[in-house]
């Protein structure tokens, strides 16, 4: 592995800049890897510290010790006055913090002679720039569906028409050459243009047709209208080349001790007895609906593995699981399932032939892992992109979705008794599970050599190599 800044053309040294959450953090280890084991890169990962959660740390570092030829270079953030947003989400106000110290990236820049730089979207508008004056190519990944990135894309325009037809809201948006995406999948903030996250949105959507192209963690077999409207420039004309490379595989870390012990569990069950539940890193569940769920799962009889999460930040997670779940219910439920508060190894899950079914928030990584696996997926999108993401799992055969089922908060709680249904129905219906194997099957073939998905990592490689 040359040294830094000793690259050759044979190989480009590429930078890898993610922001906060492990939403983002995952897919940016995994292209890493990807890049340098895979591809023959040189590859350094930015680290934007301070992490907002304990996971991102302990993350960064299991990822640096497992993959040794990655560097790791420290970017410290500036100092930044929280108090100007009161109230936002913790990771939103880290990716504002990155934004405003995307200017220190320079000096890091030069110091490493990157052929290529790749941004994590949330930054794009702001790190484009940078890149640019030093004559460094710059692309960006994508940490979400084709899909919501058409939706990014396209969402400028879509605000530009309806302020000259001087219409409010933002209702339904028809994507060119696609499909509509209804107001109620539209995420949450973006129906306030004041919103943190609207704005970082458009000012990103709108600095996409600047970078030299667009890496996106899906693949062509399952989302071929989105990648194939984005590439032909029917979304937004002159659109920059998508390299849809997905579905990452995931890295190999040392299993943690309870891990361990929650996968000892897993394999004493019948093979695809098991209902996974997870609502990812990055949300809480409100009590009221958590007590339902839990009602539910009950209810339906299902062995279940459950990943409990009730605050947004782990770090401030204290709760005891019994009292948050209800009395007696941990009790009840003893033996036919395995419910935690801590850190599982998902993707080992998902690869474990007891897992029948996964309740999932949508997460666009959780969807990339149950589609790796071919594990059918039952949706149950809660915020932000997981609507969007929600209709491609059910539109590409992974598994279903209950639209009715409205954002956590919206429209009172999903009861216990319908949740219990719904499960039933699915693991009762051996098509889904099918249907779910097939989109394994096809991405095992995207991602093998020769595969869309391996070819297109390849062509981004050429043209860094060439750029270098
Ligand atoms: N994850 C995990 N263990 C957990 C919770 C999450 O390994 O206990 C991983 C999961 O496999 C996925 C990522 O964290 O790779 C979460 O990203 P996703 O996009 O699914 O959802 P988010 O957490 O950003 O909402
Ligand atoms: N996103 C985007 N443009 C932005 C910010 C986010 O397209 O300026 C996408 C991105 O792919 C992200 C998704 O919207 O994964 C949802 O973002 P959010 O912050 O709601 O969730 P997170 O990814 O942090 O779990």
């Amino acid at each position: 592995m040359p040294a830094s800044g000793d690259h050759t053309s044979a190989s480009p040294h590429v930078v890898l800049l993610p922001s906060a959450g492990m939403g983002h953090l995952v897919p940016f280890g995994r292209l890493a890897v990807a890049l340098s084991e895979g591809h023959g890169c040189d590859v350094s990962v930015a680290a934007v510290l301070p992490t907002v959660s304990s996971a991102e740390s302990m993350h960064l570092d299991t990822l640096f010790a497992a993959a040794p030829a990655v560097r790791r270079l420290d970017f410290r953030l500036a100092p930044f006055d929280e108090s100007e947003f009161p109230g936002a989400d913790p990771f939103f106000l880290r990716f504002e913090a990155t934004r405003r110290s995307a200017p220190l990236l320079g000096p890091l820049l030069d110091a490493a002679q990157a052929s290529a730089l790749v941004t994590d979207i949330v930054l794009a508008s702001v790190v484009l720039p940078v890149a640019k004056a030093r004559g460094v190519p710059c692309y960006v990944l994508f940490t979400s569906s084709a899909a919501m990135l058409s939706l990014c894309a396209y969402f400028p325009a879509h605000l530009d028409a309806n302020a000259a037809a001087g219409c409010v809201g933002v209702g339904d948006v028809d994507i060119p050459g696609l499909y509509r995406i209804p107001k109620s999948s539209v995420p949450q903030a973006l129906h306030d243009p004041k919103h943190l996250f609207t704005q970082q949105f458009v000012a990103n959507g709108r600095s996409l047709v600047a970078s030299d192209g667009i890496l996106v963690n899906t693949f062509d077999a399952f989302e071929p209208d989105a990648i194939t409207a984005l590439r032909q420039g029917s979304v937004v004309s002159d659109f920059p080349p998508v390299f849809a490379v997905g579905p990452l595989q995931p890295v190999r870390f040392q299993a943690a001790n309870d891990a361990a012990h929650c996968m000892r569990w897993l394999s004493a069950q019948p093979a695809r007895s098991v209902v996974y539940v997870s609502f990812g890193s990055r949300k809480a569940i409100s009590t009221d609906q958590l007590r339902e769920l839990a009602a539910g799962l009950e209810a339906s009889g299902q062995r279940f593995l459950w990943m409990v999460k009730s605050t947004v930040v782990d770090r401030d997670d204290a709760a005891d699981l019994g009292d948050l779940l209800g009395d007696g219910f941990l009790d009840r439920v003893q033996g036919r399932a395995f419910v935690t508060k801590g850190w599982v190894e998902q993707e080992e899950i998902l690869q474990h032939g007891s897992v029948g079914l996964f309740i999932s928030h949508c997460g666009w990584n959780s969807v990339t892992e149950a589609a790796s696996f071919g594990v059918p997926v039952l949706a149950w999108p809660r915020f932000g992109d997981q609507r969007v993401n929600a209709a491609v799992v059910a539109r590409g055969g992974l598994g279903v979705w209950e639209e009715r089922w409205t954002w956590d908060g919206e429209k009172g709680l999903v009861s216990g008794e319908e949740v219990a249904e719904k499960i039933n129905a699915v693991m009762g219906y051996d098509v889904v599970a099918e249907k779910a194997a097939n989109v394994g099957d096809a991405a095992a073939a995207a991602t093998a050599k020769g595969g869309t998905s391996y070819r297109s990592l390849a062509d981004f490689v050429g043209r860094c190599r060439d750029a270098g």
